[in-house]
């Protein structure tokens, strides 16, 4: 094993994972920095993950893993759910999210909401490889808006899912505030009395009390909470999720069912399948025991 100091990198990411531990990413190039009106937009060539989109710093998506991370996000609740019309993204600025509810036949309308228009247009142009042209699905429709506005705006019961992709619980301010129970309690509004959310969660090993508190707020507002984590290489550490509904529990499915779904609806994944879906429903979500609470 060579030290930092004897290895020549060049320029790095230095990524924060948790509150005194980080990651140093390889960097071949930026392509491109720019400062929006609500984060710093970096698109980098990382020299062990390709192309990735980095948020003030933090690695969002990257070209090695993004399917990990968005399969993880959204196959499990538009799986679990049995016929999936109308879908509600709130984030997911590359289009990834877009792309994997799309996948979907049964899908007629997916609205996608993300406060940052500047970044979606950054993501149109660079990150093809992610959004693969959903942005110009006829069944997408994309709002430039606080995700939080938005939905106090918007009529009630009409989703069958949400998915929130959202900046980090702990991460900039503009995402923190989509995890609260009264976040989820006006979501609830929107959606369908079987709607189902999924939602990015962070990491529970290193950020245990913000953790338990998402958990605790969609147990405030859901009958059925359901979590689960998989490892995403371009982090650093195994990401949270949670899926929260108060008529359809994911870890009902079997292998066979799950299959089943994802054949009939015409949907093909590098990485979720039954047999994945089982192991992640069942698998065991460890909180971390850093007490010390970060921001
Ligand atoms: N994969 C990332 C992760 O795991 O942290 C998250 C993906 S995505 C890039 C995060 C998105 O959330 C960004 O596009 C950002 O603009 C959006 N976002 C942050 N706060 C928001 C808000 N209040 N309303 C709508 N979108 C928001």
């Amino acid at each position: 094993m060579k030290w930092l100091s004897e290895v020549k990198l060049g320029i790095v990411l230095l990524q924060g994972v948790a509150p005194n531990t980080a990651m140093v990413a390889g960097v071949r190039r930026v392509i491109l920095t720019a400062r929006t009106k609500y984060q710093e937009v970096q698109i980098v060539e990382f020299q062990d993950f390709g192309r990735g989109l980095v948020l003030d710093g933090y690695i969002q998506s990257t070209e090695a893993d993004e399917h990990i991370y968005h399969e993880s996000l959204v196959q499990p609740a538009m799986t679990t759910h049995p016929d999936p019309r109308r879908a509600l993204i709130i984030g997911g600025g590359e289009g990834a999210t877009l792309r994997e509810v799309l996948k979907h036949r049964t899908v007629k309308e997916v609205i996608m909401v993300d406060i940052d228009g500047e970044l979606v247009d950054f993501a149109r142009k660079y990150l093809d490889f992610m959004h693969r042209g959903s942005f110009n699905d006829p069944r997408a429709k994309v709002v430039i808006e606080d995700g939080l506005k938005y939905i106090r705006e918007t009529p009630s019961n009409q989703f069958d899912v949400v998915i929130n992709d959202l900046t980090d619980p702990y991460g900039p301010e503009i995402g923190r505030k989509l995890y609260s129970v009264e976040f989820y309690s006006e979501l609830k509004k929107l959606m369908k009395t079987d709607g189902i959310l999924a939602t990015q969660a962070g990491n529970s090993f290193f950020f245990p009390n913000v953790y338990r508190e998402i958990v605790g707020s969609l147990r405030e507002v859901f009958r059925v909470v359901r979590e689960y984590w998989t490892w995403i290489p371009s982090f650093g550490y195994a990401c949270n999720y949670l899926i929260a509904s108060d008529a359809h529990d994911p870890l009902q499915l079997s292998v066979e069912s799950v299959n089943e779904v994802l054949r009939v609806r015409g949907v093909s994944n590098k990485y979720y399948d039954g047999t994945l879906h089982v192991a992640m429903l069942r698998n065991k979500v460890v909180i971390g025991w850093n007490s010390q609470t970060w921001g």
